[in-house]
């Protein structure tokens, strides 16, 4: 199977359609579209039912875009697909949000929505993909809490100590093009075993590198960068993350 990109806001980018085509092009053998609010939860169903087999699902409310979302409403919309996802994501919490520092009151409302959406995803028995900036210990120590026990802790670039603690537990890391960049992310991934990392793109997050933004086929760019980091052969990269990939969300 070719690489997979394990995390893209596929709803988000300006020409969908046209990113798939190229990712199919360029030898992908999917994408997992993620999600950041109701409204994109609905843009992810769509392009999945549009791309079947290629375009997997994760629904969820990110925490910097918690602030105007019916918790209820994403729960009721997470729960009546469940059954076609393969991740509850993009969840978790930012303490570096501008709102949340402005506001740390807000941080408690994160928290709820990040716990009940851990809890659905472990009655619907799926994984996780886990936003974890400035907030790394409770994220992990709420997911140890709530959540189902398996999943990725995505872009991971938090301290090194608490990355043992969400390797101990059992839980992925993944990097993005960030890596050509990013010395925090380098650390991190030269510190996980390579059977524990997933590439991804974070589509359409902006390559500083490059000047431009993202879309999955640039999966092969972080898989490049990190064959380099970790010295090994491109082919093993790419066997051992997509074997991963493939078996954390079942695909
Ligand atoms: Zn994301």
């Amino acid at each position: 199977m070719g690489p997979l990109d394990t995390h893209a806001h596929l709803a988000d980018l300006p020409d969908p359609d046209g990113a798939v085509a190229r990712a199919r092009d360029s030898g992908l053998s999917g994408v997992i579209a993620v999600s950041a609010t109701v409204a994109t939860c609905g843009g992810t169903l769509r392009l999945m039912g549009k791309h079947g087999g290629f375009v997997h699902a994760a629904l969820g409310v990110h925490p910097t875009e918690f602030f105007d979302q019916d918790l209820g409403a994403a729960l009721d919309l997470i729960r009546e697909h469940g059954g076609e996802c393969i991740a509850v994501g993009e969840i978790g919490l930012d303490y570096w949000h501008k709102l949340v520092r402005r506001d740390p009151t807000t941080k408690e409302r994160q928290r709820g929505f990040y716990v009940e959406q851990l809890r659905l995803a472990r009655e619907l028995d799926l994984p996780v993909s886990i936003h974890s900036r400035g907030a790394w210990g409770d994220c992990l120590a709420l997911a140890s809490w709530h959540g189902p026990g398996k999943g990725v802790f995505h872009w991971y670039s938090g301290p090194l100590d608490i990355l043992d603690g969400v390797l101990d537990a059992g839980y992925h890391v993944s990097c993005t093009p960030a890596l050509g960049a990013s010395s925090e992310l380098r650390a991190a991934m030269l510190r996980s075993p390579l059977e524990r990392i997933l590439v991804e793109t974070d589509s359409p997050v902006w390559i500083k590198g490059e000047g431009r933004a993202s879309e999955p086929a640039d999966v092969l760019l972080t898989l490049r960068l990190l064959a380099e980091l970790k010295g090994l052969p491109l082919g093993d990269v790419e066997a051992a993350t997509s074997r991963s990939a493939a078996r954390l969300f079942k695909i």
